[in-house]
This record gives structure tokens, C-alpha cells and sequence, in this order.
């Protein structure tokens, strides 16, 4: 069985992670959203409400489930059966960073494959650090995040 281990920071989770999540449930057998913490980085959404509100966002996709990264993605990718990392690509400068990425994890583990998939073009241009502005500015989110992540801003920074 095949583990497709798609990992990032989610923060928030957002229409093109979920197009991302739709387009690879079929092709795999096991789906797993890895929330990852990272030290260089402070989050605006807690772990804990990452998780969920991907959980919800993800619910109808029988195959796909939540869990959290807190170690080297190349160690934390040990615990799945033939784990695979899925990293998406909206323009060259995520495919830079990700290629590096996946040449790097491939030498601490040479197991390790990387499967890129370009966005959609209805989501190139979509970022977290995107919605995150428009959090800020009290912007409409309806086109930008799930509809459980909306719910959650609006109740909780509104
Ligand atoms: P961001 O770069 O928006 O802060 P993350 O670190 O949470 O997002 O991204 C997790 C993964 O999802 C990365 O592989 C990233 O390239 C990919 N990704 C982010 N936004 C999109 C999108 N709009 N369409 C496709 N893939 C995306």
C-alpha cells in the first residue's frame, strides 16, 4: 500500500491545498496531510486548529487523514507503509525551493521520492500568505479557503 505524504504548513488550509488533496485521493491508496511545525516560523493557526479544520475541509475523501510532522520529514516519512512526499508547484519559485527540497530529502534517505504536481490554474496565484492578508484586512475568504476554514475565521478574528 502506497502512502502519499503531503506535507506543508497549512496555515491556513486553502482551496489550492484542497484541489491538491481532490486531484491525488485516486491515486493513491492512503493519503496523509502532514501539518508540519517549523522552527523558523511562527503560525497564525495552531497546530490544533490546523488539524481540524483540514480534517474538516477533508472529510468526503475516504482515504485521506491528518497528522502532524514534528520531526525531519525524512525521518517522520518512516512510520508510513512506502511513503511517497507530494509537494505542489504554482510557478518556478516553489519549484526551485521543492526540487531542492526533494534532492535533499533523497539524500537522507535515498528511498525517498518526490512527486511534484503543478496547481491549477484557478489557484496559481493562491498562497496562505495570501489569505493570511486578507484575514488581516477583514477581505471576503469565500474563494480562497475551504468553507469550514472561512467559518472558523469569521467566528474567531472577526
Ligand atoms: P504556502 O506556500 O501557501 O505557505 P504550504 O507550506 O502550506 O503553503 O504548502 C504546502 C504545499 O502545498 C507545498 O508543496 C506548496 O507548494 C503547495 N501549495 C500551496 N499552495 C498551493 C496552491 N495554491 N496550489 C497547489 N499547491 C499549493
Amino acid at each position: 500500500m502506497i502512502t502519499a505524504v503531503y506535507p506543508g504548513s497549512f496555515d491556513p488550509f486553502t482551496l489550492g491545498h484542497l484541489d491538491v488533496v481532490r486531484r491525488i485521493a485516486p491515486l493513491f491508496d492512503r493519503v496523509v496531510v502532514s501539518v508540519v511545525t517549523n522552527i523558523e516560523k511562527t503560525f497564525m493557526f495552531s497546530m490544533d486548529e490546523r488539524m481540524e479544520l483540514i480534517g474538516q475541509s477533508v472529510a468526503e475523501f475516504a482515504n485521506v487523514e491528518v497528522d502532524c510532522a514534528e520531526t525531519l520529514i525524512a525521518e517522520y516519512i518512516k512510520k508510513f507503509e512506502k511513503p511517497v512526499l507530494i509537494k505542489g508547484l504554482r510557478n518556478h519559485v516553489d519549484y526551485e525551493y521543492e526540487a531542492t527540497m526533494a534532492v535533499f530529502n533523497r539524500h537522507l534517505d535515498p528511498a525517498l521520492e518526490t512527486f511534484f504536481i503543478t496547481a491549477d490554474q484557478r489557484y496559481t496565484y493562491l498562497s496562505s500568505t495570501a489569505v493570511r492578508q486578507l484575514i488581516m484586512f477583514g477581505a471576503d475568504l469565500t474563494d480562497y479557503v475551504p468553507n469550514p476554514v472561512a467559518d472558523f475565521i469569521n467566528k474567531n478574528w472577526r
